[in-house]
């Protein structure tokens, strides 16, 4: 899979057709030679602004990029007069001829740079404020991220940033586009509903016109979408908006966006099937090409050679089993934890010298991780140079040595501990070193769906089963009282670069089945009625076999746009505490609004802020 530097800039839709009129005829970005001579009317704001005595030079600014003005006393004094007072971010109209630059002054960096609009008049829209961080270049931005969401609009005027906001409406047509092209209705579900089973938090509503009760905003729209194959619809999509209230990180926000999906009378293949050319359609729109079908690899297989669910197949350096080889071993640690159930995995970091600080910080790393320990040696002779090596026998340490497939030189990593900790340890160690060490090669891009899930996953501390997905997961062959946690789901997660961007399932279309998971699940009739009462009736009245899937839409876009956060990719998001500093939310309210609620707080309310 390929990534082609040229997402380009000049698709004709960044060059709507303008009717023209006082403020602008053309858009700055059109300003290319094929018009030199051309009388043309310019709007924007001002990027720059170079002084060369008599000479002014503006770089002005559109949605479509930038392009050099001249304003020369010889023949347009009074526009000179305004260029003396113009500011950065001060917004103009001007007049005047486009022309060719000399070649020494072309400018290659700019898609304008070899030409120039002499401007005959210009004329001030608007004054601007000297803006609290600067606006021109293409880097990132200097200042901290709560300033620059405090002041949004302006963060939003920046190149990275206006790029990002226009990939992310470029992909969301294109998705538009396949979907509508494939026969799928985009309809839209409620805000304001009931609680629904993704598994978070949800985010109330107090409901004023019954003093009490609370809508939940939706944490996805798997309810309605189902309901709206009851009802016949058969191929449905909505780029919905969800919320859940988590902890944040990088990669989430309390409301984000999802490109939800649902299809009557499918199996895993059909879905599948769509959505392969779905993506390929999508990500084709950012530049990056995906070779169809895209690989599977059962839930098991990931999780024994990537450590995780979300594996980056983009490099090597994958977890190998080493309990084989180890069978008979009297190494202390690596016999009580193979008699205790766990596992001991290693992973071959290829050729490698690193100093004794860095194999201690490595060490460090994998106990922040969860490791008791990490066992670190690089592949000497038949045998190790490592600390460890002189608990292990030549034949374990030859045996190590083919499993890991090592080579003189290479650097080998072993955690043993239970499998769910080796596999975190190892599958977190294996990301963060392949991004240190250059690993993945640049640009390159790789898809996965993982299928085969398991349908429960046994929760520890709560002493109980939890759906891998969600409850209305459909199944492979019988559900077992005795053993739940051997049930396979029809489920399946598409993985992008160890992101995952999207998951869905076959769907339960029996209400009596749906009744057994989710007293599997500990959920009795009493609570499933009151919680998805209207589910298992709408299922008893002619459902027809569905399924579906959610994309993440702003993972999807922040991958895209080879950005490090989805904060990026979002106009106006949340900062890591989940306010927003531009509007101030969340804020308190006026006493009178909750006693229209009938709300009283606990604690006395913070004086609510006025606008700052
Ligand atoms: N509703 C699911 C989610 O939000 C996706 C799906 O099963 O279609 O993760």
């Amino acid at each position: 899979m390929t990534h082609s530097a040229a997402v380009s800039d000049s698709s004709s839709t960044d060059f709507p057709a303008l009717r023209g009129n006082s403020y602008r005829d053309a858009w700055c970005g059109q300003m290319q030679p094929d018009r030199v001579g051309e009388e043309v009317v310019l709007a924007g704001w001002v990027n720059r602004r170079r002084d060369h005595g008599g000479l002014i030079f503006i770089d002005l600014r559109d949605r479509t990029g930038v392009v050099q003005l001249v304003l020369d006393p010889d023949d347009a004094g009074e526009a000179v007069a305004l260029g003396h007072k113009l500011r950065s971010e001060d917004v103009l109209t001007v007049h005047g001829r486009l022309v060719e630059r000399s070649p020494e002054t072309v400018n290659p960096d700019i898609p304008t740079g070899a030409v120039e609009l002499r401007v005959a008049e210009a004329t001030l829209l608007s004054d601007a404020d000297t803006p609290p961080f600067e606006i021109e270049g293409k880097g990132s931005s200097s200042a901290g991220e709560e300033t620059r969401l405090r002041y949004r609009y302006l963060d939003l005027r920046r190149e990275p940033m206006r790029e990002a906001i226009k990939l992310r409406a470029r992909l969301i047509a294109a998705m538009r586009e396949q979907l509508d092209g494939d026969g799928f209705l985009e309809i839209e579900t409620p805000v304001l509903t009931r609680s629904t089973p993704e598994g978070a938090r949800d985010f109330l509503v107090p409901a004023r016109l019954q003093q009490g009760s609370f809508y939940a905003l939706p944490q996805s729209p798997q309810l309605f979408k189902q309901l709206l194959m009851v009802s016949g619809f058969e191929r449905y999509y909505q780029v919905a908006r969800c919320f859940r209230d988590e902890d944040l990180r990088a990669d989430r926000q309390p409301d984000f966006t999802q490109l939800d999906i649902e299809m009557s009378f499918v199996e895993v293949d059909d879905v599948i099937e769509a959505n392969e050319r779905l993506i390929r359609h999508v990500l084709g729109a950012a530049g990056v090409e995906v070779e169809l079908p895209i690989e599977r690899i059962p839930y098991d297989e990931a999780m024994s050679r990537f450590g995780t669910d979300k594996p980056d197949i983009r490099f090597g350096m994958e977890l190998v089993e080493l309990s084989e080889a180890l069978r008979e071993t009297e190494f202390r640690v690596f016999r009580a934890t193979i008699d205790g159930g766990g596992v001991v995995k290693g992973m071959n970091c290829g050729k490698r010298e690193l100093p004794r600080a860095q194999l201690d910080a490595l060490i460090s790393e994998a106990q922040e991780l969860g490791a008791k320990g990490l066992v670190w040696a690089f592949r000497e002779g038949d045998g190790w140079r490592s600390p460890t090596a002189k608990f292990l026998t030549a034949d374990e340490l030859a045996a190590l040595n083919s499993a890991l497939g090592a080579e003189e030189g290479d650097l080998l990593l072993v955690v043993a501990d239970k499998p769910a900790v080796a596999n975190q340890v190892l599958g977190t160690l294996r990301n963060r070193l392949a991004e240190r060490w250059g690993e993945i090669p640049e640009g390159a891009h790789a898809l996965c769906w993982i299928v085969d899930w398991p349908l429960f996953e046994w929760n520890d501390d709560e002493g109980r089963w939890n759906p891998l997905h969600h409850p209305f997961t459909s199944f492979e062959g019988e559900l077992s009282d005795e053993d739940p946690g051997a049930a396979r789901a029809l489920a399946y997660d598409l993985v992008w670069n160890g992101w995952e961007i999207g998951g869905g399932s076959i769907r339960i279309s029996d209400s009596t089945v749906q009744e057994r998971v989710l007293a599997v699940l500990g959920i009795d009739a009493d609570e499933a009625e009151a919680r998805f009462g209207f589910l298992l009736e709408a299922l008893r009245y002619g459902a027809p076999p569905h399924g579906g899937i959610a994309y993440g839409v702003d993972r999807i876009c922040a991958l895209a746009a080879g950005a490090d956060s989805i904060r990026d990719v979002i106009a106006f998001p949340k900062t890591s505490t989940g306010g927003d500093p531009l509007t101030g939310a969340p804020a308190p309210v006026d006493e009178g609004q909750l006693r229209d609620l009938g709300i009283r707080l606990n604690a006395p309310a913070p004086r609510a802020k006025t606008g700052e």
